[in-house]
């Protein structure tokens, strides 16, 4: 007798006064939930391999789906939770490392909900940015020039590459492979429309899109996978992995199933294995390492573009980015312990790095004590999810945002957290050409241009009501934030008043 250990974690719920039978369910979902039962007439669902992405919900022609999580499955017990329980039957099933995908789920104490933004008042009054202008503009790269001129007053010094941004948020980076051609398609447009900037991630730049150049960051990661001279010439910036949020220490792993002859040929590795790409560069295992690198990468593309390092969220960040700041880097790029991924082994996906808050905080603070702030931007992701956390960011010391999992909910995702397996009924996480066919690029570049052009006047606003009318003056201004909620050491480690003290 076949003992299945694990209960399903949803259940689908059928209204059968409204289901007509039309078994677009069916179709729709790639996970094999529902089908008809002609004996009985009727549609019927197997819960068990429902993912709880909603596909079927949103798309049901009549509203007659729910979907719900199974509740009180196991007696309640305080030390041991359900996902602790259902952890350890799959492991004692498969005896393998647990995969996951996506942020972070665990109720970690977070920052940006407890940080409280000033607001002008009579004497500095605010802003209206109906009526007055404001700057959402940010330029990222080295500010750090003595400017030199010729007898005639002519500028002799060579001005350092920089990105020029229209609003201070860029897409961050998401392999193609991980994510399907159309999402790579839609982060293209969007970023060409809005005047910032999308990031290819580790998997090399499908041949179609090097037209996007000018508003593509290339990643060169450990495993090199599609770099090569002309994929960085084809680039606006270059960002050089060393660590992401969700893995920190580890490499990266794209399945077999996921490496489509397309994708094989953009990573230019071979298809039907497993492309992994190893923990630490091989040839990186210094400051002085990481400095040749963002020196050759600099050489190869003649000093014409700046290069970002991007470091993971970690306990030792702030000697990690004073290092960055001191290798030639024009950019540091630091990803919390939130920041999404398309597969990640859980454990460390849970429970490695800390919230991007505080290393941003502690970065920019040592960055200043040591007098070179300006030889960098800071650019922070993984966990940005509205303007409000962005402007948060701005004020705590970043330069700009990066942004995946939002941008990936504006495209449909609804955070069903099974990117590994390669379905998604969204169309985004996957290379099953029907699923990804769901997602037209057009739509989707419409609706990432809708969400950023919605946060850039949200910017606006809450500037505005700061009575600051640039992201320069925002910039590092943490005087304009108060934290609530937290404790003394939090707040110095962030670097702010508690709510309730005055200026
Ligand atoms: S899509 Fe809706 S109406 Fe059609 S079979 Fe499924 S539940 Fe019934
Ligand atoms: S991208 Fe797709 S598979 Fe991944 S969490 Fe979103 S909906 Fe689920």
């Amino acid at each position: 007798m076949k003992v299945r250990y694990i209960l399903p974690a949803f259940e689908v719920l059928r209204d059968e006064s409204k289901c007509v039978n039309c078994r677009l369910c069916e179709r729709e979902c790639a996970n094999g939930v529902h089908s008809f039962d002609s004996e009985r007439g009727r549609m019927i669902a197997n819960d068990a391999k429902c993912v709880d992405c909603h596909r079927c919900v949103c798309t049901c022609p009549t509203g007659a789906l729910k979907i719900a999580e199974t509740k009180d499955v196991y007696r309640s017990n305080a030390n041991w939770s359900r996902a602790a329980i259902d952890e350890i039957y799959r492991q004692a099933e498969s005896g393998g490392v647990l995969l996951s995908s996506m942020g972070n789920p665990d109720t970690y104490p977070e920052f940006w909900n407890r940080l409280l933004i000033n607001a002008s008042q009579v004497t500095n009054p605010p802003i209206d940015p109906l009526r007055e202008p404001m700057e959402t503009q940010v330029r990222l790269g080295s500010g750090r020039v003595k400017i030199e001129r010729d007898e005639n007053g002519r500028l002799k010094t060579a001005l350092p590459p920089q990105l020029e941004l229209q609003v201070p948020v860029m897409f961050s980076a998401m392999s193609y492979g991980s994510v399907s051609y159309n999402v790579h398609a839609a982060l293209a447009r969007a970023a060409k429309e809005l005047g910032i900037y999308y990031n290819t991630g580790e998997g090399g730049l499908h041949r179609d899109l090097y037209g996007y150049g000018d508003h593509t960051i290339v990643q060169v990661a450990s495993g090199r996978f599609g770099v090569f001279r002309e994929y960085l010439d084809a680039a606006a910036a270059i960002e050089i992995k060393m660590g992401q949020g969700a893995k920190p220490g580890i490499g990266g792993h794209l399945p077999a199933a996921k490496i489509t002859p397309a994708v094989a040929r953009t990573r230019m590795i071979p298809e039907g294995s497993d492309a992994i790409s190893p923990a630490p560069h091989h040839d990186i295992y210094s400051i002085e390492d990481l400095r040749q690198l963002v020196m050759s990468v600099k050489e190869a593309t003649g000093c014409r573009k700046p290069v970002i390092v991007k470091v993971a969220a970690v306990h030792n960040i702030e000697a990690i980015a004073s290092g960055i700041a001191r290798s030639g880097a024009d950019v540091i790029a630091i990803d919390g312990f939130r920041g999404g991924t398309g597969a990640a082994p859980t454990r460390i996906r849970d429970n490695v790095g800390i919230p991007v808050e505080l290393a941003l905080a502690r970065v920019d603070d040592r960055l200043r004590e040591e007098g070179v702030r300006d030889n960098v931007s800071i650019v922070v992701g993984g966990s940005i999810r509205s303007s409000a956390d962005m402007l948060k960011a701005i004020a705590l010391g970043a330069d700009a945002c990066y942004i995946g999992t939002a941008a990936l909910i504006s495209l449909g995702c609804h955070l069903c957290r099974s990117c590994h397996t390669g379905i998604c009924n969204w169309g985004i996480a996957t290379q099953i050409p029907d699923l990804v066919a769901r997602l037209d690029p057009d739509e989707g570049a419409r609706r990432l241009v809708n969400l950023v052009t919605a946060w850039k006047h949200e910017l606006e606003e809450m500037m505005g009501c700061m009575g600051i009318n640039s992201v320069e003056a925002l910039r590092g201004n943490r005087l304009m934030l108060r934290g609530i909620g937290m404790t003394e050491s939090e707040l110095r480690l962030l670097g702010v008043k508690p709510a309730g003290e005055s200026m």
